[in-house]
């Protein structure tokens, strides 16, 4: 009757533990969801006011305000996660999020280095030489012609 028991024990223990681990997996989800939706209520629909992000993702004010908080520590621990929110703060006398005013810029400068970086390329492929003697087009550190061997009379 002991070993019943003991095994029944053992079962129920098993079970609490794993119910225990997926409330935790689930929660944490739900957690990330809405941080997720926090953000793009202020990144992506320009929100600041804390009355106005609880409302639009349908959580309590206090509750947004502690998420918010959460995404700000989250943006020291892991640079490239929430990015417009690095430095970050909440003024609470307004119940407003303040973003630091370099933020968006840095976001935009990095889609403007990324549209530079295609640009670039496209020079470099301008600055390919053609061969007068083939019409080969050669890459510029090329000094001879590929493919007849004539040197770059462009330089
Ligand atoms: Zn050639």
């Amino acid at each position: 009757m002991a070993e019943f028991f003991n095994a029944l024990f053992s079962i129920v223990m098993l079970a609490g533990i794993f119910t225990v681990l997926i409330i935790l997996v689930v929660n944490k989800e739900r957690k990330d969801k809405k941080m997720e939706n926090i953000y793009s209520a202020i990144s992506i629909s320009n929100l600041s006011s804390v009355n106005e992000i609880a409302q639009t993702v349908g959580l309590s004010v206090s509750e947004t305000r502690e998420l918010i908080e959460e995404i700000i520590k989250e943006t020291k621990r892991n640079k490239s996660s929430y990015k417009l929110l690095k430095n970050a703060y909440i003024d609470y006398r307004k119940n407003e999020v303040i973003l630091n005013p370099r933020a968006r810029g840095n976001v935009l400068n990095k889609a403007v280095d990324y549209l530079l970086d295609g640009f670039t390329l496209k020079k470099e492929v301008k600055n390919e030489w053609i061969c007068s003697h083939c019409d080969t087009v050669n890459q510029t550190n090329f000094y001879n012609c590929r493919s007849c061997g004539a040197i770059n009379t462009e330089k």
